[in-house]
């Protein structure tokens, strides 16, 4: 993508998604849990931007509402200037497909699809030829290393394997904006560094990339840390944290 978005400033970047005071209650068997407690952030194209804190502290919330994949229970969730409470289902996974690459923390593959078919299913959403499919399906699972793994089933696949696939699936369409949930987190230090390589690609042709991860090493290129606690939004930092930050050394810090 272009350089003159790469090179501008934060302050001249166009918002691509903003939370305005949002909150995230879920209600089960009589307990309720305030997963997201008025959280405030704008997101602008090609931000990277590193959500951390400790488990349970809401990130995968709120990076499920960045998606759409759920609503809000207050508060409001605007993406490319829609509202998006007031989009219907179709509306946003159309939105979804067309702009969004989303590493689930759990890979969500589908058991009955092969590597390909897997990687492959996003794309035929989209009024893409077969043959461009094909080829684009074939260089992202190369790029993951996975290629010779094209007609396995995620079942035959390591749990390492099987999360190298989940981000094939989310770039394998160029998103615009990716949201990846702890995309490292099963990896050994080699292929999450190839990971993490492809992702620096991408947020380097202009993507915007938001990264759950509790390895702050792999955020070190991040322009943005945003730290939540209990659902809240408790530090945002321009540079990486350190572990004088009060953040716990051991897990967080991991390279
Ligand atoms: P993190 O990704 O930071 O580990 P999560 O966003 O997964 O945290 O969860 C935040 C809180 O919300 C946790 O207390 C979790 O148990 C709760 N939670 C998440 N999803 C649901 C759900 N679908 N139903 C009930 N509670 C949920
Ligand atoms: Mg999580």
């Amino acid at each position: 993508m272009n350089a003159t978005r790469s090179s501008a400033t934060a302050g001249e970047r166009a918002a691509l998604a903003e939370c305005k005071g949002i909150w995230k209650r879920f209600t089960t068997d009589e307990v309720e849990t305030v997963a997201l407690a008025k959280v405030d952030l704008c997101i602008r194209e090609n931000d990277f931007i590193v959500i951390h804190g400790p488990s349970g502290c809401g990130k995968s919330t709120l990076l499920s509402l960045l998606a759409m994949f759920d609503t809000p229970t207050a508060g409001t969730y605007h993406l490319k200037g829609k509202l998006a409470n007031e989009l219907s289902l179709d509306e946003r996974a159309r939105l979804r497909n067309e702009q969004i690459g989303y590493v689930f923390q759990s890979f969500n593959l589908l058991g009955h699809l092969t590597v390909f078919q897997n990687v492959e299913l996003p794309l035929t959403w989209r009024s893409m030829k077969p043959s461009e499919r094909k080829e684009r399906v074939i260089s992202v699972l190369e790029r993951v290393g996975l290629s010779h793994r094209a007609k396995h089933y995620p079942s035959q696949l390591s749990g390492g394997q099987q999360q190298r696939v989940a981000v094939a699936r989310a770039v394998a369409g160029s998103p615009a904006f990716i949201l990846a949930d702890e995309p490292t987190g099963n990896l050994d230090s080699k292929n999450a560094e190839g990971i993490m390589e492809l992702l620096h690609q991408l947020h380097a042709e202009g993507a915007t990339l938001i990264m759950v991860t509790h390895q702050l090493g792999f955020g070190a290129k991040a322009t943005r840390w945003v730290r939540l606690s209990d659902g809240r939004v408790v530090s945002t930092d321009r540079q990486a944290p350190t572990p004088t930050d009060g953040i716990i050394a051991g897990t967080e810090l991991r390279k």
